[in-house]
């Protein structure tokens, strides 16, 4: 039995509060369907007394100086502690999602360098001065927006909660951070490492709590300056519209329904290798999951064969055994939308050419689907299924191709296959999302901005883009 120690406090103005005005949260091992542990909920009174302990923090801490040594300084040592503690955060990641721990183990690290990437740029991230047409001197400052609620899904928990607490924190913003209440653990646990690390206290404050129970009051609060939202896209909606009474500031990472466009002149057995774990990493539950590939007509047959056979070869296990490639789905409810929707595919005419099965008895598993023979136009290659099925979709020529790559209400990720430049220059412009591999299923980088186009959100989380996400833009003028 592990010995690792699981979060089961809210961290709320320096203290850790083992219950919460909102009742408990019970979570279940998604790979066991056991109970893993019960956590205290937040309820309005912690979300006050959180949003009031960020207000005073932000007037009255200091870390907003001028001089930001101590932000740098209070985030590479969280970054260190992070990466100290990398195997206990990947676990307790992995035992709550059910995701495999190579991958958490990644992500883990990512985060650290997420938080060093941001605390370097402290120091290039600034202003501008401006030849304007008068006497004097004109200059731009950029100032952090104040108190922010970082609201993550449950799908990547630590990663998410990185993208968006590092440069918030990097800015000089006091930030409330509340991860889904399905996947609270890893975030606590930054929270704690953030004030080990110096961060202060009502800087950095977590708290879980389901969305329908606090979401509505915490997004429409008054204390709060900008709201960093990662989740579906019917919420962010929402979030923007409670937003608007008070024109808090909003950026939204949202949903995908992202193509993966395969030409014939492409290396096809390559893309047909690399393609599924471009759509089945994270058992699906992944925004940018390529979850309709695109196929000229003439390598159809060729490519499905290829993607048929390295699906059957993916390894679907256990979330602690080292050779795992995909684990089961985050709970039972998401498994079944996802069965949900491979029945009607199959209604609207679709073949399953492998998986759709439950591959073991306990667990949330569900193997890796690959379906064909529905028309773009279907549900099922419309709406986000963010679980392992795929649809393959063949087309004629580069207009078809681009249209149907394009045929979606999102934009967030996608990938093309060509060995022609011309063309892949030519289709970097013309797909409409808002990143892009190509000859490969990667495009996220720490050091590149990442989100979307269209329903797929707006804003941009990484690179120095985000850095301006969390802060205003102010003009000054020095009459001489
Ligand atoms: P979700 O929208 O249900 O929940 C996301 C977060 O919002 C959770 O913390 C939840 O508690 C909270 N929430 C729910 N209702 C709320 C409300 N009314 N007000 C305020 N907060 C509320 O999303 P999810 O199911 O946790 O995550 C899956 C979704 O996230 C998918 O659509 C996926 O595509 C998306 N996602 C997008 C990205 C991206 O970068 N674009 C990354 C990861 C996940």
């Amino acid at each position: 039995m592990s010995n690792v120690q699981l979060p089961d406090a809210l961290l709320i103005n320096g203290e850790r509060r083992e219950s919460g005005s909102g009742g408990t949260i019970e979570l279940v091992d998604p790979a066991t369907e056991t109970p893993l542990c019960t956590l205290p909920a937040a309820g309005r009174k912690e979300v006050d007394e959180a949003l009031g302990a960020a207000r005073a923090a932000f007037d009255g801490s200091g870390w907003d100086n001028i001089n930001p040594t101590k932000r740098r300084e209070a985030l590479f040592a969280l970054a260190r502690l992070i990466r100290e503690h990398a195997d206990e955060i990947a676990e307790i990641e992995a035992r709550n999602v059910g995701k495999p721990i190579g991958d958490a183990r990644w992500e883990i690290n990512a985060g650290a360098r997420c938080f060093e990437y941001y605390a370097g740029g402290i120091s290039r991230f600034g202003g501008e001065t401006i030849p304007v047409s008068s006497d004097g001197f004109d200059f731009t400052v950029r100032v952090p927006v104040g108190v922010v609620a970082a609201i993550v899904p449950w799908n990547f928990p630590f990663l998410m909660a990185c993208w968006k607490v590092a440069p918030a924190l990097a800015t000089g913003n006091a930030v409330l951070l509340k991860p889904a209440s399905l996947t609270p653990l890893s975030a606590l646990r930054m929270g704690e490492l953030a004030w080990e690390a110096g961060v202060p206290e009502g800087i950095l404050q977590v708290i879980a709590g389901p969305g329908s129970q606090i979401g509505d009051y915490l997004v429409s609060h008054r204390e709060i300056n900008k709201i960093a939202f990662t989740g579906e896209t019917g919420t962010g909606a929402r979030i923007l519209k409670q937003a608007a009474d008070d024109i808090k500031r909003v950026s939204l990472e949202l949903g995908g329904k992202s193509a993966n466009v395969v030409f014939a002149d492409a290396d096809i057995e390559a893309a047909a290798r690399q393609s599924p774990m471009g759509v089945f990493a994270n058992t699906g539950q992944d925004c940018c999951a390529r979850s309709r590939v695109l196929i000229e007509r003439s390598a159809y047959d060729d490519f499905r064969d290829a993607f048929v056979a390295a699906t059957k070869e993916i390894v679907v296990g256990e979330p602690l055994d080292e050779s795992t490639m995909i684990g089961p789905m985050v709970s039972r409810g998401q498994r079944e939308t996802v069965e949900g929707y491979i029945n009607l595919a199959k209604d609207e005419g679709a073949r399953v050419l492998c998986g759709a099965d439950r591959p073991r008895d306990k667990g949330f598993y569900l193997s890796p689907t690959v379906i064909d023979g529905v028309g773009n136009d279907a549900r099922v290659n419309q709406e986000e299924i963010f679980g392992p099925v795929v649809s393959l979709i063949p087309f004629d020529d580069e207009a078809e191709a681009v249209r149907l790559a394009n045929a979606t209400p999102y934009g967030l990720s996608g990938s093309l296959w060509t060995k022609d430049v011309s063309r892949a220059l030519r289709l970097a412009r013309s797909l409409r999302s808002g990143v892009l591999g190509v000859n490969t299923v990667s495009s996220v980088f720490q050091e590149a901005p990442f989100g979307g186009f269209k329903q797929s959100g707006f804003g941009r989380d990484l690179g120095m883009e985000a850095m301006k996400l969390y802060t205003e833009l102010k003009n000054v003028f020095i009459k001489l």
